[in-house]
């Protein structure tokens, strides 16, 4: 079983002993006991079903295990959202007085949860340039850094950091942000990091359907955020989870497609003179082009570009647009564009976005599962 192929390993697993070849639902968030004994058990099991849905449902129970399969961990826990993961993985693992670690390039709501909320309740975090080699471990302050967060790809500037440099680090958990790779593009777990987490609402369920976030590690460790998770709440629905499994069926042929048709449109868009840099690991000019040969094995499905312009440019063609859609999100059927400036990212102050790579005329593609040439006819006729 070691060496089956993810694709497979996305058929295979997560499947409970019904039969049934769809998941099953269980909208139920009790269950009954035999008596005092059976409930008195049920009460301090860990992460176990058959008791109340908080603490854990078979159907996201599924979904958990599907995903453990594909990262090669011990075990996962599933969330409401990306968002719930990323908070319930912090608030287990920090408390007041400790450190944290991050990359600057960062999801827009990671960095405003670790600017606001974290340092309001006395976290201190500091915020590294997670493309530069050695940056997060000489970050690290022994006896108090207790987590380091990466994001790899990075969310919108396609950055990549060195998963084996994030793996070496001993002492504080490491925790990777695996969601632009979904588990079919890379394995955070396999390079020594203690933790990758998904925004699962993205490329896993695949859909735009589903709210869903998930943390996958060694057991101990899924243990014990999922012991403060029961209390943080950002509980996954079971609709949500089964929406999650039914897209991790299909992530294989999805992500492939999705993985060619981005890297076809980056080559397409960096050959266009109205266009200054396109960011895509898969591109032979991505400064980090050799790292994502080596530690991906796709280069995933969103890539971003700059136009020559700014901000009324970037408006000038998303308006233009026909087939590529305006909208937050990624990962899903329809290719779709955003401004990260004035959108996903617009909680940042313009000196942080300039910092992070986020200027006016960065634009953010999600590419879905269109006939490739539609998608570029767009995009063509939009630059004009
Ligand atoms: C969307 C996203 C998140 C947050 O996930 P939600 O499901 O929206 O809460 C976190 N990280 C990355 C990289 C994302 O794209």
């Amino acid at each position: 079983m070691a060496d089956q192929h993810p694709d497979t390993t996305a058929i295979t697993a997560g499947r409970d002993e019904s039969g049934s070849l769809a998941p099953v639902l269980w909208p139920s968030t009790t269950w009954q006991s035999t008596g005092l004994d059976e409930s008195n058990a049920a009460a301090v099991a860990v992460h176990e079903t058959g008791n109340y849905a908080r603490y854990a449902n078979p159907t996201v129970r599924e979904f958990e295990n599907a995903v453990a399969a594909l990262e090669s961990a011990e075990d996962a826990l599933a969330t409401s959202s990306g968002m719930g993961a990323i908070a319930t993985a912090i608030f287990a693992l920090c408390s007041t007085g400790d450190h944290i670690v991050a990359q600057k390039q960062l999801y827009g709501g990671t960095l405003a949860l670790l600017n606001g909320p974290c340092k309001r309740l006395g976290i201190d975090v500091s915020f590294v340039d997670g493309s530069t080699p050695g940056t997060f471990a000489s970050a690290v302050r022994p006896g108090k850094t207790m987590l380091v967060i990466a994001e790899t790809p990075s969310n919108p500037q396609l950055a990549l950091t060195n998963l084996d440099e994030i793996g070496a680090i001993k002492g504080p958990y490491t925790m990777v942000d695996s969601t632009l790779a979904t588990p079919l593009g890379q394995s955070p777990l396999r390079h020594g990091v203690s933790l990758v987490m998904h925004s699962a609402t993205k490329g896993i369920a695949g859909h735009n359907d589903a709210m869903l976030g998930v943390l996958a590690g060694e057991k101990d460790l899924i243990d014990a955020i999922w012991s403060y998770s029961v209390l943080h709440g950002a509980t996954a629905s079971a609709t949500d989870a089964l929406n999650g499994l039914r897209g991790i069926r299909t992530l294989g042929v999805r992500f492939a497609r999705q993985c060619d048709t981005a890297l076809k449109v980056a080559r397409e868009l960096e050959s266009n003179p109205g266009v200054r840099r396109v960011n895509y690991p898969g591109l032979e000019s991505h400064p980090q082009h050799a790292l994502a040969k080596s530690q991906m094995r796709g280069f995933g499905t969103v890539l971003s570009f700059e136009i020559m312009g700014g901000v009324d440019k970037a408006r000038a063609l998303m308006n233009k647009l026909a087939i590529v859609r305006p909208a937050v999100s990624l990962g899903g059927p329809e290719t779709l564009i955003c401004h990260p400036a004035t959108s996903t990212h617009v909680s940042m102050s313009p000196e942080d976005q300039q910092s992070a790579g986020i200027n006016d005329g960065l634009l953010r593609l999600s590419i879905g599962l269109e006939d490739t040439s539609d998608v570029i006819a767009d995009l063509q006729h939009a630059l004009q």
